[in-house]
């Protein structure tokens, strides 16, 4: 167990930092336009190992442990980025690489990792489906095509995914459909409107009579929990978007408690205003050693990772959430204003704790654990 990074990793990571730099410089990564705001930022990482990180090995680099490093650096820049982006490639991705047969691995990997096309996954229905609750989303076999009917809530990326993968049932059993843009059948409804993440495409999808290849139905799964799978994957991407949204509201309180001044001097010099510095930036770092072991035991100790996952994740997302209430607390009424680190951190670190495995669920599940009823 080693979490320091090379300085290749440390390279690399000034590397994604200058790029995200020069993105939010020439663009406003977190308002309007998602389409061309995503798929420049795409673009760009594409020419690092960024997007390969995030599906498959990289030599030199250490997996998913450098892939959390990243993400945290992306996320700072831009939570709404950072989700679509990893959407695609962490979770979208790992469905194409892991669980694709040649023929459609063949077609959509090497498109993904060169940013050429985008992904979305389409799971949670009318509640939190969780893992094993039958999905109403059903395929029914005619001729050599299948035809899927079923209604999606929120699904990231889905008004620009190229491709969708819907997790779905097909003679009870568990299958994900890979839908096509543009498929008859496939509605994409209106972006929704949100409390954070104002930079990503969020909307809710029906597949009416949608007609696919039978060659594009993934599975059926026997016994084997697909939708834990996919829930981890989702999960890891929480853990580095709260490390992201940590970094940017801690940064941003210290830099104003340094600089602005309250009563005649600068407000970290109040004592109150320091402790909260200091208890922000130990949730911060604890919360990257959690998340670096949560990707070390994923790698290398996948007997825990699962349990272990769900337990960094229900730290980061709370830690996350304070960290960004003291934040505000600290730029007081600049930071009530919007368009600043601390209120976007504030917004969107509720999103962690309801997306991919719920807090309730998780602490649910890590309970089951510890009882070892899983
Ligand atoms: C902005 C946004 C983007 C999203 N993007 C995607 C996406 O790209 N793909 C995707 O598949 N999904 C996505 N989701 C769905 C998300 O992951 C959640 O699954 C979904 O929002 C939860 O459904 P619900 O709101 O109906 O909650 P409900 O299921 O109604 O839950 C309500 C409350 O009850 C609790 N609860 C429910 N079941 C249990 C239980 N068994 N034990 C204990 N507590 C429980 C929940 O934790 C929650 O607090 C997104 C959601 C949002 C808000």
């Amino acid at each position: 167990m080693n979490y320091d990074f090379s300085e290749k990793e440390l390279a690399f990571f000034i590397d994604i930092q200058n790029i995200m730099q020069k993105l939010s410089e020439e663009k406003n990564l977190e308002a309007g336009g998602p389409e061309e705001n995503i798929r420049a930022v795409i673009d760009r990482l594409a020419k690092t190992p960024y997007l390969n990180l995030a599906i498959q090995e990289e030599k030199e680099y250490n997996g998913l442990l450098t892939l959390m490093g990243a993400m945290e650096v992306v996320g700072a820049f831009s939570p709404s980025v950072l989700l679509s982006v990893e959407m695609s490639t962490r979770v979208f991705g790992k469905i194409v690489a892991e669980l694709c047969d040649d023929r459609l691995k063949g077609n959509l990997l090497t498109p993904l990792l060169e940013g050429k096309i985008l992904g979305a996954v389409a799971v949670s229905e009318d509640s939190m489906n969780v893992e094993n609750e039958p999905l109403k989303t059903e395929g029914r076999a005619d001729r050599d095509k299948v035809i899927v009917n079923g209604a999606k809530q929120y699904v990231v990326n889905a008004p620009l995914a190229d491709w969708i993968a819907v997790a779905g049932m097909m003679d009870g059993k568990p299958v994900v459909f890979m839908v096509e843009k543009g498929t008859k059948g496939l509605v994409v409804e209106e972006k929704m409107s949100m409390v954070g993440y104002d930079g990503a495409a969020v909307s809710g999808i029906r597949l009416e009579g949608c007609s696919i290849d039978a060659a594009n139905v993934i599975g059926p799964f026997d016994k084997v929990d697909i939708l834990s799978k996919i829930k981890m994957w989702e999960n890891q991407v929480l853990l580095g978007a709260s490390l992201g949204l940590m970094k940017s509201a801690y940064e941003a309180a210290r830099d104003y408690a340094k600089s602005h001044k309250s009563g005649g001097k600068p407000v970290i010099a109040y004592q109150e205003v320091g402790f909260k510095l200091a208890e922000m930036l130990t949730l911060f770092q604890t919360s990257q050693l959690f998340a670096y072991r949560a990707a070390w035991n994923a790698a290398d100790n996948p007997k825990d990772a699962d349990s272990f996952t769900l337990s960094s994740k229900v730290f980061l997302t709370e830690s996350a959430e304070q960290v960004a209430s003291s934040a505000l607390q600290i730029l007081a009424g600049s930071g009530y204003q919007t368009g600043n680190a601390a209120e976007r951190a504030f917004r969107c670190s509720k999103y962690l704790q309801i997306a991919g495995t719920s807090t309730e669920i998780s602490r649910v599940k890590i309970g089951d654990a510890a009882m070892g009823i899983r």
